[in-house]
């Protein structure tokens, strides 16, 4: 396949939105990362973004200029959004039958992360869609002005979600060391019993797995027990589902009070055994503080890289 990158912005006077980060900031790196992940792939990539314009029109009329040129199969324009540091999520804009059926699971797999859907949307009105010759979406990554999205943001993992939409392959460079070797489905249990083991997750008996490679009773029993705590459907089996989970909580993002972080959260709450609804509300902080006062941590609540290092090394 043939993309045509185009990184969102990054062209004065052509410049995007600004909240808690700027989005410039945030295009430039998701955007190289894409394109690097799209190479290692062996994907063709054209990058769209010009080197400069004298206004934002001519900027957005050279995006599509290059995608057109250079006949790319499928152009993907990639951005942040801002609002009222209330509204968060992911959206995909497209125009063509086509081109909404690229933006789905482009959409699906950044969702995964946590992301509120917010859906495929009719980009009509949207410059590069109208004037690009080939199915064409834009990406709105999330919202720069939301502390809950910016919470959760990672580029790492918004790169790989929007390399595996496109792609539906995994890519090269992935978000920890567990996930590339996802493929060989010979380690795949043997991999998913380190991982629980780092996770703590405890067999039916309280004890941790052996590292075997043999889906067995108690190593079935484990994963039920993790999907039962981090919410998802008990299979179990360790399916995409399951593997995601665990690399959500494997990210180590940095969670704080009143995140609703779902698997991350659930996870953290198993962890210190309160309640486990998914939301940092008042019980787990204080939980949370405890944990880090009898760890010799600064016992403020925040689940920062110190505390994920005593949590899962
Ligand atoms: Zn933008």
């Amino acid at each position: 396949m043939k993309f045509g990158i185009d990184i969102g912005h990054n062209c004065p006077p052509d410049t995007g939105a600004r909240g808690i980060k700027f989005e410039d900031n945030l295009t430039l790196d998701v955007g190289n990362r894409v394109i690097a992940k799209l190479k290692a792939l062996g994907h063709q990539v054209v990058e769209c973004k010009p080197a400069r314009a004298s206004s934002v029109s001519e900027s957005l009329r050279k995006r599509c200029a290059t995608a057109n040129a250079n006949k790319v199969d499928t152009f993907v324009s990639i951005h942040f959004n801002a609002f009222n540091r209330q509204a968060n999520g992911t959206e995909v804009f497209a125009v063509s039958d086509t081109g909404r059926r690229i933006a789905k699971p482009v959409l699906d797999e950044i969702v995964k992360l946590g992301f509120f859907n917010r859906g495929v949307k009719n980009g009509s009105h949207l410059f590069v869609l109208k004037n690009t010759d080939m199915p064409a979406i834009l990406v709105e990554g999330c919202f720069v002005d939301s502390q809950k999205d910016m919470n959760l943001y990672n580029p790492e993992a918004m790169a790989n979600a929007i390399v595996k939409g496109l792609t539906g392959q995994l890519p090269s460079t992935p978000v920890n060391p567990i996930e590339d070797e996802e493929q060989n489905p010979d380690t795949t249990t043997l991999r998913f019993q380190k991982a629980l083991n780092r996770l703590k997750i405890t067999d039916k008996n309280g004890k941790p797995l052996v590292e075997n490679g043999t889906n067995d009773a108690t190593t079935k029993s484990a994963i039920e027990k993790f999907q039962s705590i981090t919410g998802i459907q008990q299979t179990g089996i360790a399916g995409d589902t399951t593997w995601n989970a665990i690399n959500q909580i494997l990210a180590k993002r940095i969670i704080r009070v009143n995140h609703a972080g779902g698997v991350v959260v659930r996870y953290l709450q198993y962890r210190l055994g309160v309640d486990i609804d998914g939301i940092y509300g008042p019980q787990t902080e204080a939980a949370m503080k405890k944990f880090q006062q009898q760890n010799g941590l600064t016992a403020d609540g925040i689940v920062g890289p110190a505390t994920w290092q005593k949590l899962i090394g």
